[in-house]
């Protein structure tokens, strides 16, 4: 049950104390995209997380998004913002993971994973021995699938 409990629960990204997080240790960030960055499926970059971004990269921290959707959507995204991604990431299994921690050049400790599900972004970082950070959904539409998984993640928080 441990691997399928954050390090940290925020409502969203802007409400991560990037200090704090540099004192732990941490020097990178792997960033979810469909509802931690975005609303789910929408390729509207915003200017507020465009400034986070900003505030990130002057905090000395790297970043880079892993999310599962499909490589299209997740270029032109990560594109758009000039950060580094793996689409398709199959997340909860660590190959992506492992491979930006790579690129980052830091030991799996230094990194925090963001995203707004248990089951793929805190179970794949946890997994991945990284400092994982749950937020709350942007949207609330959002694929049936995701929505099942909600009602098993509250099971599963509520027993902590
Ligand atoms: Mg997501």
């Amino acid at each position: 049950m441990k691997l399928l409990q954050p390090n940290e629960m925020v409502d969203s990204i802007y409400d991560i104390n990037l200090q704090k997080l540099k004192a732990k240790g941490i020097k990178g960030i792997i960033t979810d995209l469909d509802n931690t960055l975005l609303a789910w499926d929408s390729a509207e970059i915003t200017p507020t997380v465009e400034q986070w971004i900003k505030e990130v990269r002057k905090a000395g921290l790297k970043i880079a998004i892993v999310s599962n959707n499909s490589a299209a959507r997740v270029q032109e995204c990560s594109a758009q913002l000039g950060v580094i991604c793996i689409a398709k990431a199959v997340k909860p299994r660590r190959g992506a993971f492992r491979s930006i921690a790579t690129q980052f050049n830091l030991a799996p400790e230094e990194i925090a994973v963001i995203g707004d599900q248990l089951f793929t972004d805190v179970l794949g970082g946890n997994r991945s021995g990284m400092y994982t950070i749950l937020v709350n959904p942007i949207s609330k539409k959002e694929f049936i699938g995701t929505k099942v998984m909600r009602l098993i993640e509250k099971i599963f928080l509520r027993r902590k």
